[in-house]
């Protein structure tokens, strides 16, 4: 933004979180579970207007994994198809479900970018633990495989916990953050927190939100007009609207673009993104 005083008119990053730890079919039979089914969704998502898709893996049963195999699965079907979107894996393995090393392993597949959840935090009924050790661990990772971390915030702490990192030279610019807001345990989601996060970022960080459950489009709407980025997808809310379930990742996105355009807010390209956020002009595989 360059006016300080105006509204924000630049491009806007959408995210899609297809997946997740825990989504079921259940749930929303929309959710897709297996590697093609999650291929598919990023793709579909992609077509819609989102730059980013941040994914999760799931093993033969539905539960998450963070097998590099399946990553480097998704990853090479939306290649081979030819569709241009930056990938996004998720290192947060689901709260207690696997272990740190598990959780390192998608680091080595150089994805352009890959979540770091900088701290601990109750999750629901479980609780998400993130240790200092781990943060070091996982941040030097992502700098000897050149990923850029999208630097997950579910509370103020963990903010603060990332300037931690960047005066030890463990996060480098330009920093990406996502706030998380709405699980219980982390901040609550309303636009005051989302300002008071926003609030303690060091200069020139690009932030995205993505509001847990009901709070995912007022939430967005409010990064739209405070000039961030937004998240959405079935990872973090599998309704349309009260009552009625989403019946694809796409929907969702295909929304935020219609009120983007509303806004006079263009939504920004794959390209655009990498330019922004200084990810390398093509994508790094193995
Ligand atoms: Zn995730």
């Amino acid at each position: 933004m360059d006016d300080a005083n105006a509204f924000p008119r630049d491009g806007l990053i959408l995210s899609a979180a297809t997946t997740g730890s825990w989504t079921t079919k259940a749930q929303n039979p929309a959710v897709p579970i297996t590697v093609e089914e999650i291929a598919t969704a990023v793709m579909a998502c992609a077509r819609a207007g989102a730059a980013i898709a941040h994914i999760h893996v799931r093993d033969d049963a539905g539960l998450v994994s963070c097998d590099p195999a399946r990553y480097a699965r998704v990853r090479s079907v939306v290649e081979a198809a030819g569709c241009d979107v930056i990938i996004n894996m998720s290192t947060g393995g689901g709260a207690g479900q696997t272990t740190d090393e598990e959780r390192l392993a998608p680091v080595a597949l150089a994805p352009e970018l890959a979540s770091l959840d900088c701290g601990s935090l109750n999750f629901g009924s479980r609780v998400f633990v993130n240790s200092p050790d781990f943060l070091l661990a996982l941040s030097r990772r992502m700098l000897k495989h050149g990923v850029r971390p999208e630097i997950e915030c579910f509370e103020p702490g963990h903010v603060w916990n990332a300037l931690r990192l960047i005066d030890d030279g463990l996060l480098r610019p330009p920093y990406w953050f996502q706030f998380v807001l709405g699980v219980r345990g982390g901040s609550p989601p309303t636009v005051k927190q989302l300002v008071h996060l926003v609030e303690m970022l060091p200069p020139g960080a690009h932030w995205s939100v993505c509001g847990i459950g009901r709070a995912q489009l007022p939430l967005g709407l409010a990064a739209m007009a405070m000039g961030g980025h937004v998240r959405t997808g079935l990872e973090d809310n599998v309704y349309y609207h009260r009552g009625e379930l989403a019946t694809s990742n796409a929907q969702l996105v295909e929304r935020l673009v219609r009120i983007a355009g509303e806004l006079g807010r263009p939504v920004a390209t794959p390209a655009q993104t990498r330019r922004l956020l200084d990810l390398p002009a093509q994508p790094v595989g193995d």
